[in-house]
């Protein structure tokens, strides 16, 4: 299982940062090994990384202080590169280094990403969507006589626990009559599931997950199992699957449950979408142009933050009180200072929501291009409202 540091209180504490020169470094490093996996391959990334920052500083039309920061950031993260970086666990790497502000920070990710390196004001945080784990999925794979636990998420999962109960194996007979001793096989399995649904239960006290997904490839003990399972396991499952308990590796497992995940994601996405297109056909509680989006954050009204990947357009922003709105607008509303222009409005408001504990959603279904429609809404972002 490859590691990932992302949490939504990683992504919490990044939005918070904000410089008022462009001063913020935001790299992201593929590690995908089918790829880089030798390190000259690595290395040719690593430099044309480099040159592109360097290349940034030159035509950014800085400041002295924010040059001589950025050329800090620049040998900071040269030595991360060169010396630091362990490329063992991850598919990729974040980096996000501002030495003016005296911040630093890498975060492995267990999928690979698109190189990049990006100068601004703040994180580029939209990268970063849908990396996020925080291991609510639970996966239980149960024999008549074994069971194993593993915990993870979209990017992983890793096998916490494996219990193995004393059953007759039930062709063995040794001088009981038939129907006697499958009784007494029966009452064994039973206990058996018994002890394992107790023992996820103890788990779940513990640390509680989501999701479960339960692999039994008997359909009586599918059955046993719903009959001995807490209504609160019982709640959380997604899906069943059908694996070689015995014989799985843990990539496996993973390939199996992996497929319930993405079918969970997907309605869970439908769903959002059904409840947005129903809030804006009754004038309720969304906001479907960039305008209003950018009002309700500023109100923190915002309950899901809706965004097309890749979404861009100009706004502005008040240094003063971090008011945002559309480009053309001239003073704050609120404390009539004199607005920033931002090139690409998307990202404080990404960060606005992630600061007001909204979700943030990245739609990434490809458009139609045949189609009339740009997608499930028109603009870079639309929005679910609390009220
Ligand atoms: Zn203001």
């Amino acid at each position: 299982m490859h590691a990932n540091q992302l949490t939504d209180d990683v992504l919490r504490s990044l939005s918070e940062v904000e410089a008022d020169e462009p001063v913020v470094v935001s790299m992201w490093v593929n590690l995908d090994p089918s790829l880089f996996a030798t390190a000259a391959a690595r290395s040719t990334q690593f430099n044309s990384l480099l040159n592109d920052l360097a290349e940034q500083m030159r035509d950014g039309d800085l400041s002295h202080d924010a040059q001589e920061a950025l050329k800090a950031d620049r040998e900071r993260i040269e030595r991360f590169l060169t010396s630091e970086i362990d490329v063992s666990d991850a598919q990729s790497i974040a980096i996000y280094s501002a030495q003016a502000l005296d911040f630093f920070q890498v975060i492995k990710l267990a999928e690979p990403m698109d190189p990049g390196v990006h100068v601004d004001l703040r994180p580029m945080l939209e990268p970063l969507l849908g990396h996020e784990d925080e291991g609510e999925w639970c996966v239980l794979l149960v024999t008549r006589d074994s069971g194993r636990i593993f915990r993870g998420g979209l990017t992983g999962i890793r096998e916490i626990r494996d219990v193995h109960s004393d059953v007759k194996n039930q062709h063995q007979q040794g001088g009981w009559s038939q129907a006697r001793f499958e009784r007494s096989v029966n009452q064994e399995v039973e206990w058996h599931l018994e002890a394992v649904t107790d023992l996820l239960f103890r788990i779940y006290k513990r640390r509680p997950f989501d999701h479960l997904i339960i692999g039994a490839n008997n359909q009586n003990l599918r059955g046993a199992l719903s009959g001995e399972t807490h209504s609160y396991l019982l709640e959380r499952v997604r899906g069943w699957i059908d694996i070689d308990e015995g014989l799985a590796s843990e990539d496996d497992v993973f390939a199996a449950a992996r497929v319930v995940m993405d079918e969970h994601q997907a309605n869970e996405e439908r769903e959002l979408l059904e409840r947005f297109e129903a809030e804006r056909a009754t004038g309720g509680r969304a906001a479907s142009n960039l305008k209003d989006v950018l009002e309700a954050l500023v109100e923190q009204r915002v309950e899901t933050l809706l965004v097309h990947e890749g979404a861009e357009a100009e706004g502005a922003k008040c240094v003063t009180c971090g008011w945002i709105g559309t480009a053309g607008h001239v003073n704050c509303p609120v404390d009539e200072t004199h607005l920033d222009r931002v090139e690409n409005i998307i990202e404080p408001a990404i960060q606005s929501a992630i600061q007001q504990s909204a979700d943030v959603h990245l739609i990434t279904t490809p458009q139609d291009p045949e189609s009339e429609k740009a997608g499930p809404f028109d603009g870079p972002v639309a929005a679910v409202l609390r009220y």
